[in-house]
């Protein structure tokens, strides 16, 4: 289980989530990934170390106003770039995901036969495409987030975000420890303070069953 990072600010996000990556390294990971709203979802992701995917964004000359982040330790999946979070629906909506979904073989199986595509071994894709399917039906982020973690089991702390949302960032936990930071004209999430001490001290500790935007 490792990190979860995402900030919705005035400012470029991508120092903001590379640093609480940094800062979450200390808990072990074997990847590393970004995802920025833009015009379209941009991504990156790469095995080993968060410096590494820094390089990347740099050279992709990532910038933006909200996003998230991870630092993963793969339960499902080898370590693979395709793995690494975030992952993503239908060019649409992004997760990043700490924990375990026990029942991600059912859904796996259920949202296949909804049409929807896999591109990772990962339980938690089948999140993604849960959020995409709800978002689909509902056409709000922050209940379609409610009603897709409804139907999973197991242990989560999640993060997500829509192109069709493109100033939030929607978030939830079960079994997973998850916060707030509150800034001026900016909130961040992260799994654990120290990603968002530097920005700011007021926090928010989710409860379980618990979701924010
Ligand atoms: N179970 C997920 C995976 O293997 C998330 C692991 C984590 O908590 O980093 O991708």
């Amino acid at each position: 289980m490792c990190g979860i990072v995402g900030a919705v600010s005035f400012r470029d996000v991508v120092p903001i989530l590379v640093e609480g990556l940094l800062r979450l390294e200390y808990r072990g990971y074997d990847s590393a990934g970004i995802v920025i709203l833009g015009e379209d979802i941009q991504r990156v992701r790469s095995v080993g170390r968060v410096a590494e995917m820094q390089t990347r964004a740099n050279a992709q000359d990532l910038h933006g106003l909200v996003g998230i982040g991870h630092t993963r330790w793969a339960t499902h999946g080898g370590v693979t770039e395709s793995n690494a979070h975030p992952l993503i629906s239908r060019d649409e909506i992004a997760v990043v995901h700490n924990g375990i979904i026990e029942n991600h073989d059912a859904q796996r199986a259920r949202l296949k036969s909804l049409g929807y595509e896999f591109e990772s071994q990962t339980d938690t894709e089948v999140i993604a495409h849960l959020v995409h399917y709800h978002y689909s039906q509902t056409s709000d982020l922050f209940t379609a987030v409610r009603n897709a973690v409804k139907e999973l089991a197991g242990a989560y702390a999640i993060g997500v975000v829509s192109l069709k949302a493109p100033d939030v960032v929607i978030c939830a936990r079960m079994g997973c420890p998850l916060l707030i930071g509150l800034g001026d004209n900016e909130n961040f999430v992260a799994s654990d303070v120290s990603a968002v001490l530097s920005a700011t001290r007021r926090v928010i500790y989710l409860e379980e069953g618990d979701a924010a935007e």
